[in-house]
C-alpha cells in the first residue's frame, strides 16, 4: 500500500489532504517522498517559526533529549522554568501555565476567567463573550468559544456561556456587555481561520475600556499571532493595549506541541493547588526548544519580518488576478479572483506550498525565510493569481 492509501486506510479520515508526502526538510525548502523540492509557506500552519530541521532549535532539543525527556509536573525542571521567566520579562505578563496545544491553552484561559469571576463578582458572571468568525480550537469548550456555527452542528450541546459579538461593532460589543454577566472578552488580533482579518485598533480600544470599566478580563488568543509571527514578539504589542490573559502555543515550539498561557496581574494567582494541570504540560524538551526560538525573536527577526510583510503586501495589493491581501506580519490572506484553490494547486505544482483561509489563499513562511526563496515563492503565486 502507498503511503496515502494506508493513511486513507488507518487514519480518522479528519483531513483533507494536499497529495504530497512531505520527507525532510532545510530551513524553507521542504521535500516530498519523490524527492521533489518546495518553498514552504506554510510552516505547518504557524508553527515551524524557524523552518524545518533549523539546527539551533535542534541542538536546544537533542541536548535537553540527552539529560530527561519527561519528569511530570510532580517535580521541578529547568527549561519550564526558564521558559516562562523569559516569556515573563518580554511580555509583562505575571505567570505562566503550559499545555500542549491552542485548544488546551484557550481551556486554561476560560478556567481562569471563570474562577477569578467566581471569587470577585459570584458565579453567575459566568459569560465569555467571543467574536464571530473566530477560531478558538476543536474541544468541546474552545469550539463554543469559536464563533462560527459551521463547526458546531454536529457536537451539540457544546459547553454553556458564550455569547457572540460581530468583529469591529463597538456597539453590539458594548449592548452585550452591558446587557449580560461577563467575566472575559476573548479574541484573535487578526483572526486567522477566519480570513487573517486584523480587527481595527478602534474596536481593540472599545474592548480594553469596556473591560476596564466593567472589571471583565480581556483574553487575547494569540495561539497564531504570536511569537513573532505578526511583527512583533505577540500581537498586542502591534496595538500598544495590554490583556489579562494571553494563550499562545502553534509558532512557541517550532514543531514541538507546547502551548502557554500567560497570566497577567489580575489572573497570576487564580489557580491554587490542584485546580488546574496537565501532564505532558511544560515538557522538558518542548521548552528547552521554545526558550531557543524566543530568544532568536530579537528586534532584528521582528524588523525582518515587517520587512518581509511590507514587500509581500506591495508586490502582491495590485497584481493582477489579485481583489484584496489582508493580515499582519508575516501572516497574510489573499483574496484572488480565481478560486483559491486553483492557485493553491498551481503553486503546488510549480514547488511553493500555500495554504487555505476560508475562500482566501494564507501564506505564513517561516520567519527567517531568505529574501532570494520568499521572491522567488510570490512569483509563483502572482503567476498562479493571474487568470
Ligand atoms: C490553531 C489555533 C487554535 C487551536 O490550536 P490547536 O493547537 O490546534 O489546538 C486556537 N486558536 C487560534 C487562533 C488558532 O489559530
Amino acid at each position: 500500500m502507498s503511503i496515502i492509501e494506508k493513511d486513507k486506510e488507518y487514519i480518522a479520515s479528519t483531513y483533507a489532504r494536499f497529495p504530497v508526502v512531505l520527507e525532510k526538510g532545510n530551513g524553507s525548502l521542504v521535500y516530498d517522498k519523490n524527492g521533489k523540492e518546495y518553498i514552504d509557506l506554510s510552516s505547518g500552519i504557524a508553527v515551524n517559526t524557524f523552518g524545518v530541521a533549523d539546527k539551533e532549535w535542534q541542538n536546544a532539543v537533542t541536548e535537553q533529549l540527552g539529560k530527561i525527556q519527561h519528569a511530570s509536573n510532580l517535580y521541578y525542571t529547568e527549561p519550564c522554568v526558564n521558559l516562562a521567566g523569559i516569556l515573563c520579562q518580554r511580555t509583562g505578563m505575571k505567570k505562566v501555565f503550559f499545555s500542549n496545544s491552542g485548544a488546551e491553552a484557550n481551556e486554561c484561559a476560560i478556567k481562569a476567567a471563570r474562577r477569578y469571576a467566581e471569587d470577585k463578582k459570584g458565579n453567575e458572571y459566568n459569560k465569555i463573550i467571543t467574536l464571530k468568525n473566530s477560531f478558538h480550537g476543536r474541544t468541546i469548550t474552545t469550539l463554543a468559544a469559536t464563533g462560527q456555527e459551521v463547526f458546531h452542528n454536529d457536537f451539540l450541546p457544546l459547553t454553556d456561556g458564550f455569547l457572540y459579538c460581530e468583529a469591529n461593532n463597538c456597539e453590539q460589543l458594548e449592548n452585550l456587555v452591558k446587557n449580560n454577566k461577563v467575566c472575559g472578552i476573548m479574541f484573535e488580533f487578526v483572526q486567522g481561520e477566519g480570513g487573517v482579518l486584523p480587527l481595527q485598533k478602534e474596536f481593540v480600544n472599545k474592548i480594553f475600556c469596556l473591560a476596564k470599566e466593567m472589571d471583565i478580563l480581556t483574553i487575547a488568543d494569540e495561539v497564531q499571532t504570536g511569537n513573532g509571527r505578526t511583527g512583533e514578539l505577540y500581537c498586542f504589542m502591534n496595538y500598544g493595549v495590554k490583556p489579562d490573559i494571553v494563550s499562545t502555543a502553534k509558532g512557541l515550539g517550532n514543531g514541538l506541541p507546547l502551548g502557554a498561557t500567560l497570566l497577567g496581574e489580575k489572573v497570576k494567582d487564580v489557580f491554587g493547588f490542584g485546580s488546574h494541570g496537565s501532564t505532558f504540560g511544560g515538557n522538558p524538551i518542548a521548552c528547552a526548544g521554545a526558550v531557543s526560538v524566543i530568544n532568536r525573536i530579537d528586534q532584528e527577526l521582528l524588523n525582518g519580518v515587517k520587512e518581509k510583510s511590507d514587500y509581500i503586501m506591495n508586490t502582491l495589493k495590485n497584481a493582477k488576478g489579485v481583489k484584496s491581501v489582508t493580515g499582519m506580519g508575516l501572516m497574510i490572506g489573499i483574496e484572488t479572483e480565481k478560486n483559491a484553490n486553483d492557485v493553491i494547486n498551481y503553486c503546488m505544482e510549480n514547488g511553493v506550498l500555500v495554504i487555505k483561509a476560508k475562500t482566501k489563499v494564507r501564506l505564513l513562511p517561516a520567519l527567517n525565510i531568505p529574501f532570494d526563496l520568499l521572491k522567488k515563492a510570490v512569483e509563483v503565486i502572482k503567476k498562479g493569481c493571474e487568470i
